[in-house]
């Protein structure tokens, strides 16, 4: 297979350091809000990636970590913590915070589909290591202490932008021109390991140069040498973790250990909103809540996100979202009438291959290893699901083939793609009535009242006001049923 390495700027045929182990991590969430649908574009390619090299039967030891840590957003801001800004907000601990969030993105991202990572480590549960870490920078002389912070010298690191290929100069300019700097850095991109003197921050740890808390960048060099060990596969993120947080993990990974950190550096571009940029300034930065609020499936989300490559920007629209989850629901109703035998061709089958022989059934074969070599061929590709997606819906119509032939390559292209397509029930949720936020709850009763008084059409525009807000009821001879759609 071929997967683009940020490092060369090239497709390159993968090679594991280990086969058929393949190591792979990816920058997981800061859990200090809701995860936005521009995040989950991470994750889903993520898991994408991980769903292919098993296709091509690599074992994968996949590890995604779990920013809890307060942490500063880069060296140039001043301090303000997005955990502990977060916390101050809610008015809760900063780990009470990021547990919700934490727990908010595993189900999300099981409603999405994504396989579980191997590991899911903290940053909370690893300052130790992250300390060890420092401590092994030290002893070769990398880092220097100021009254702010434990800082890397990038000076001392040989090709410290081969992977931004950033001219150096250029942004140690922008940062010094743009940022309030600390005064007591060596150089602007010099980005601190570890945070000093700062008394108002809640979350603090006792080190070798004083109380404080990690920087961001430590954490995953860390996390993924104790999982991972010393060298990995691939590494995975947002393309806006190229520059810093990537380069610096090469540049203290590497310094630490005097091996390559990571072989292959796959990066997504960024989900648009509108044809624009998404920002929660802008009121664009939408959940998956959002989503399901105004009626859509995480699933539809997740065939959204597939129908272009993971290197292009996709541009979020509602109008997209709605064309995406019509083609989802298009797809599962044709997989699901082969299913029942009422799509064309998929009655006959059986005695077709009986009645023409084994001539018809050698052509027959042959198309299917046809189909079945377009569809590898695409997510071997750099993981083209746009491409991948066409060879599926082509397949699915094909009327040479039986419906088994179809439904068993869908079910086994579905290993790749993740969207459920042999399951025919809407991907709903049912909830319990004292589940359900008061208001619903309320609204609920109401119906239910007016029901009782035959007051019917009343009755149905509560019904149309609760599928507004994304609860669709549906009334069996015994009770209503409740479902998020
Ligand atoms: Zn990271």
């Amino acid at each position: 297979m071929k997967l683009y390495n940020t490092l060369s700027r090239t497709k390159e045929d993968f090679k594991p350091l280990n086969p058929p182990e393949v190591k792979m991590y990816t920058c997981g969430p800061t859990v200090y809000s809701y995860i936005t649908i521009g995040n989950f574009r991470a994750y889903v390619t993520a898991d994408i990636l991980r769903r292919v090299l098993e296709f091509n039967n690599y074992k994968v030891n996949y590890v995604m970590n779990v920013t809890d840590v307060g942490h500063l957003v880069s060296d140039a801001d001043t301090g303000e913590d997005k955990l502990e800004k977060g916390a101050r907000r809610e008015g809760k601990s900063p780990l009470e915070i990021a547990h919700f969030y934490e727990k908010d993105f595993i189900q999300k991202s099981q409603e999405l589909n994504f396989l579980e990572p191997n590991e899911r480590p903290r940053a909370s549960e690893h300052v130790g290591e992250m300390i060890k870490l420092i401590e092994r920078l030290e002893r070769k002389g990398y880092i220097y202490i100021t009254s702010t912070g434990v800082y890397f010298d990038v000076s001392k690191f040989v090709n410290y932008e081969k992977l931004a290929r950033c001219d150096l100069k250029q942004q140690m300019q922008a940062a010094r021109e743009d940022v309030v700097a600390d005064e007591t850095k060596k150089n602007p991109c010099d980005f601190r390991l570890w945070q000093l003197n700062q008394p108002e921050h809640i979350l603090q740890w006792d080190s070798p140069w004083g109380r404080g808390y990690p920087g961001w960048h430590i954490e995953c060099s860390a996390m993924s040498m104790k999982y991972l060990d010393e060298q990995m596969d691939i590494h995975t993120g947002g393309e806006d973790l190229i520059f810093p947080h990537h380069t610096n993990e090469i540049a203290q990974s590497e310094a630490a250990t005097g091996k390559q950190y990571v072989k292959y550096w796959v990066h997504n571009a960024f989900l648009l909103v509108d044809g624009g940029r998404m920002g929660k300034s802008l009121g664009n930065a939408y959940t998956i809540d959002d989503i399901k609020k105004r009626g859509f499936e995480p699933l539809a989300l997740r065939y959204f996100y597939l129908t272009a490559h993971y290197r292009s920007p996709l541009n979020f629209t509602w109008e997209a979202l709605q064309s995406a989850q019509n083609g989802y629901r298009n797809l599962r109703g044709k997989l699901s009438r082969l299913q029942l035998g009422s799509e064309s061709g998929s009655e006959s089958e059986s005695e077709s291959v009986h009645r023409c022989g084994t001539g018809s059934e050698k052509d027959h074969v042959d198309v299917i290893a046809q189909f079945s070599a377009r569809f590898q061929g695409a997510i071997n590709d750099d993981l083209d699901t746009p491409r991948a997606m066409a060879v599926l819906w082509e397949m699915v119509k094909a009327e040479d083939l039986s419906a088994v032939d179809r439904l068993s390559l869908a079910e086994k292209w579905d290993k790749v793609l993740g969207l459920d397509l042999l399951n025919d029930e809407l991907k709903t949720q049912s909830y319990e009535l004292k589940e359900l936020p008061e208001q619903v709850q309320k609204l609920i009763s109401q119906r239910e009242e007016l029901r009782e008084n035959k007051e019917f059409v009343k009755a149905d525009g509560i019904r149309e006001r609760l599928q507004g807000m994304g609860y669709r009821l549906e009334d069996t001879p015994e009770n209503t049923e409740i479902t998020a759609s």
